[in-house]
C-alpha cells in the first residue's frame, strides 16, 4: 500500500517528533490535538527542532520551510478522512486511546492503517474496539523521536502481513530501522530495559552501593552511555513505575514486582527531571 497521507494524534513531546520525522520524509502530515493551544505549542518545538538543524548545517532553509509547509494544524478527529497512516501518540492511558480507535474506525477510510505508538498497552486490546483489527498495528518510536533510530513494530493478534509490511516500508522512509515484535506486555524494548532499571533500583534500596556507583558500574563496565537511575530520571519515574506495573499485571510473574523505593519516590511526586527531583536535583 503507497502511503501518502499521515495523521498524527497528539502533538506532544513524541507526536511531534514523529510529525516532524514524516514531513522531513516528504510525506504530509495532519497534526492533531484536543485544543489550539497543544497543538501550537508541538508546532513551535517542531520549528525550534528545525531551525537547530539548519543552524547546524544538516538542513537548508527551504528544506525547513518546506516541511513545515507539509504540516496541516488539526484539532478534529475528522480530519482523518482522507489519512492513509493513522499513528496514535496521545495519553498512555488504555480508554482514552481505545475512545480514539473507534472514531477513527467511523471516520478513516477503509483501507487507513491505524497505529499507536503506545509505551506499554496491549495492540490487540485497542485493536478490538475497531471493526478492522487486522489493520491495527504498534508503531513504537523512541524519545527523542528525530535522533533515535529504532521504531519497535508491534503485531497485534490479528494484524494483517500486508499492514506489517506498509508500515516497515514507511518506517524506512523515515530513515529508522524497523524491528518486528508481537504483542506481549512491555513488548521487547521495556521488558528488557525496565526490570533492569528496576533492579538498579533494588541496589540503591538495599544499599549494596550509591546512585552514583551504581549509574558508573553500568556506564564503565557494560558500555551503557547513561547509568540506569540517571536513565530512569529521564523517562519519568512515575512512567518507570507504570511500566513495571503492567508487566507483573500482563505476566502475574512476582518478579515484575515494583522496587517500594521507586513508588515511595513517585509518591512523593519526585518523577525524576521533569518535576526537578528523582534519584538526582535537577535545577
Ligand atoms: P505528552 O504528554 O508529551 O503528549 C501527549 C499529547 O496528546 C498532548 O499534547 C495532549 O494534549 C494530547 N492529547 C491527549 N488526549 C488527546 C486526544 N484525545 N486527542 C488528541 N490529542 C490528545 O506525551 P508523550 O510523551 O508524547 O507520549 C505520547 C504517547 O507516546 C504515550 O502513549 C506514551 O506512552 C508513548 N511513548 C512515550 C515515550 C516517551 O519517552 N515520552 C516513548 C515512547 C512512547
Amino acid at each position: 500500500m503507497d502511503i501518502k497521507k499521515v495523521m498524527v494524534i497528539g502533538a506532544g513531546q513524541m507526536g511531534g517528533g514523529i510529525a516532524q520525522v514524516c514531513a522531513q520524509a516528504g510525506f504530509d502530515v495532519t497534526l492533531n490535538d484536543i485544543s489550539e493551544a497543544s497543538f501550537d505549542k508541538g508546532l513551535g518545538v517542531i520549528e525550534k527542532n528545525l531551525a537547530r538543524n539548519v543552524e547546524k548545517g544538516r538542513m537548508t532553509e527551504e528544506e525547513k520551510s518546506a516541511a513545515l509547509g507539509r504540516i496541516t494544524k488539526s484539532v478534529d478527529l475528522s480530519d482523518a478522512k482522507d489519512a492513509d497512516l493513522i499513528i496514535e501518540a496521545a495519553v498512555e492511558k488504555m480508554d482514552i486511546k481505545q475512545s480514539i480507535f473507534k472514531q477513527l474506525d467511523e471516520i478513516a477510510p477503509a483501507h487507513a492503517i491505524l497505529s499507536t505508538n503506545t509505551s506499554a498497552l496491549p495492540i490487540t486490546e485497542i485493536a478490538a474496539v475497531t471493526g478492522r483489527p487486522e489493520r491495527v498495528i504498534g508503531m513504537h518510536f523512541m524519545n527523542p523521536v528525530p535522533v533515535m533510530k529504532l521504531v519497535e513494530i508491534i503485531r497485534g493478534l490479528a494484524t494483517a502481513d500486508e499492514v506489517y509490511q506498509s508500515v516497515e516500508d514507511m518506517t524506512r522512509k523515515l530513515s529508522k530501522t524497523p524491528v518486528e515484535v508481537n504483542d506481549y506486555p512491555g513488548f521487547v524494548s521495556n521488558r528488557v530495559l525496565m526490570p533492569m532499571i528496576n533492579e538498579a533500583i533494588f541496589t540503591l534500596y538495599e544499599g549494596v552501593a550509591t546512585k552514583e556507583a551504581i549509574d558508573e558500574v553500568m556506564k564503565l563496565g557494560m558500555n551503557h552511555p547513561m547509568g540506569p537511575l540517571q536513565l530512569a530520571d529521564f523517562i519519568g519515574l512515575d512512567t518507570c513505575l507504570y511500566i513495571m506495573e503492567v508487566l507483573q499485571e500482563g505476566f502475574g510473574d512476582p518478579k515484575y514486582r515494583p522496587c517500594p523505593l521507586l513508588r515511595k519516590y513517585v509518591n512523593a511526586g519526585w518523577l525524576g527531571k521533569k518535576s526537578g527531583r528523582g534519584f538526582y536535583v535537577y535545577e
